[in-house]
């Protein structure tokens, strides 16, 4: 079938939702759901997908992007669940996503504040970490082992860190996709490929063992998906549908730095947060030219909203702690943006059934909770096990389902680049780069630049093929231009022109 998302399919699909019984319906389209009906899909089986709003408008738009190799976890003694993130690493880096997720290096300045004894500690871990790497398969040439680096060579990468005091850098290297949404957006298109519908704008209202409620965010039409299993996919909203599931959702800042404000950087950069011994804070240079500077880690009080917001004592202390390894602080005037995102971490579970997942630690590991009506329910995890949560959810949703086949299954895009293709669009859209370009060539007003490098055209395929409805949609997670509110503002127009090209 078609990979192609619109409003026209969206309109038919929709129809026959209301009327068909699909074997299972997934309720949220960020990676996890996205990737649970793509799992579903593959195996052969119906399936419906909706979303209140749109693909990736969740937490998964938020992330650092980091496909990790768990090294964090494994420095807690977590083995089985640094070994996951390896895994699932190594398929994204080699089979379903090379055009979307490449290796990129980071350096550790060693600063004062950094004792040798707990550099040569961080080193062991990187080369525990790279043992991994090595037992997951992923080749070196994908994914090279750490080093050691001389002040000089670390300054080379990154020319903006304070030389003063600085004895040298470790560098190591992990999984990173180019955007977040992008990877979600390739999920729901291959499951649509594959026959799943994929809905946005609808919402759930109720969930049962047999179905939900819906309602067409844009018509206000209320009708039932009726289903053989549901699969609750919602993230830090999972609770609200399935009140046995309690989240505690810890709320991430991340800065978005005017291009330029740390200088020519070609790597990212772990910077040790002062008095903590292996918390470090994270600047992570994008292809666009912004920098995002991250994370922050504080429990959210009360209800969860839409769309987060990033405090200003987030940024403040961000600037601050990012600010102690470079040679000129960085200043409110350097911040172009912020954003903030919730991590889906489970507090407790008051099911009587566990149908996967271990209880030990479940805010890292994800789990798989059946609650009494029936619904499975799929949360906590990261981005970079999606995978392995979207199979272990349909494993227990379809427990008489063929196996999984999405470890070695290609996202739409992961096929051969023609050679020649634009290296930007090559990174972001891989095989189909070619049809993006032929829109510039069949009509040259749409090559015309929106913002970052971004022409009217690839607003135009989100469109016809991304299953974009909006003009939030196209700025805010086809591209991410939104990011910044006077790009935003001045992109507006073209995206709202595009969408006349439905
Ligand atoms: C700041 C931050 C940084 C992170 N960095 C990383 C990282 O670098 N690497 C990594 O691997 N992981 C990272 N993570 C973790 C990762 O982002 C999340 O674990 C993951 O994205 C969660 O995906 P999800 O699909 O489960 O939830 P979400 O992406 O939140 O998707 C849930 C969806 O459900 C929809 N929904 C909600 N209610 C309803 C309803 N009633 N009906 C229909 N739809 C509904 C929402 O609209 C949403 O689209 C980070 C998380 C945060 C917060």
């Amino acid at each position: 079938m078609n990979s192609s998302l619109n409003a026209a399919r969206r309109r038919w699909e929709l129809d026959e939702a209301g009327t068909d019984v699909v074997d299972v319906l997934v309720v949220g389209l960020g990676a996890t759901g996205a990737g649970a009906a793509l799992d579903a899909a593959s195996r052969g089986l119906s399936v419906a997908a909706v979303d209140a709003h749109d693909l990736a408008f969740g937490s998964s738009r938020w992330s650092s992007k980091l496909i990790h190799g768990g090294l964090r976890y494994l420095a807690s003694g977590q083995v089985g669940v640094a070994w996951e993130s390896a895994v699932e690493r190594d398929a994204l880096l080699r089979f379903t996503a090379p055009h979307l997720v490449a290796a990129h290096p980071y350096v550790l300045p060693l600063t004062p504040d950094v004792p040798r004894a707990q550099a040569a500690a961080l080193m062991t871990g990187y080369r525990l970490g790279d043992a991994l790497r090595v037992a997951a398969g992923t080749p070196r040439r994908l994914l090279p082992g750490p080093s050691r680096l001389s002040a000089g060579r670390a300054l080379a990468l990154a020319p903006s860190l304070r030389a003063d005091g600085l004895r040298g850098a470790l560098l190591s290297w992990d999984g990173r996709v180019v955007d977040d949404a992008r990877l979600v957006v390739a999920l729901a298109r291959t499951a649509a490929a594959h026959g799943a519908r994929i809905l946005t704008r609808c919402r759930a209202l109720a969930l049962a063992g047999d179905g939900a409620r819906v309602r067409d965010e844009l018509t206000g039409d209320e009708f039932d998906i009726r289903a053989r299993t549901v699969i609750n996919a919602t993230g830090v909203w999972a609770g609200e549908l399935t009140p046995s599931v309690v989240l505690r959702p810890s709320r991430g800042t991340h800065l978005v730095l005017r291009p330029g404000a740390l200088g020519a950087l070609r790597a990212g950069l772990h910077v040790p947060i002062p008095g903590e011994r292996a918390r470090f804070a994270l600047v992570l240079p994008q292809a666009d030219g912004r920098v995002y500077a991250g994370l922050t880690d504080e429990p959210l009080d009360g209800p969860v909203p839409d769309v987060p917001e990033a405090p200003e004592s987030d940024v403040a202390f961000l600037l601050e702690v990012i600010g102690t390894a470079l040679d000129r602080p960085l200043s409110r005037a350097d911040v172009a943006g912020a954003f903030a995102g919730l991590r889906p971490l489970v507090d407790a579970v008051d099911v009587p059934e566990a149908a996967g997942g271990r209880t030990a630690d479940l805010s890292r590991r994800h789990a798989v909770l059946r609650s009494p009506d029936g619904v499975v329910t799929v949360v906590g995890g990261k981005l970079t096990t999606y995978r392995r949560m979207a199979e272990d959810a349909v494993d227990a949703a379809c427990p008489d389902a063929r196996a999984s086949r999405t470890a070695r299954l290609p996202l739409v895009g992961a096929g051969p680049v023609r050679p020649g293709a634009p290296g930007r669009l090559a990174r972001r859209y891989g095989s189909e780069s070619w049809a993006v370009r032929d829109l510039m060539r069949a009509d040259p007003a749409l090559a015309e630049p929106v913002a970052l490098g971004i022409t009217r055209a690839e607003l135009v395929w989100a469109v016809r093929h991304e299953g974009a409805l909006d003009a939030g949609d196209l700025l805010d997670r086809r591209t991410r231009i939104g990011l910044v509110p006077e790009d935003r503002a001045a992109a507006l127009p073209a995206a709202e022109a595009a969408l006349a090209y439905a």
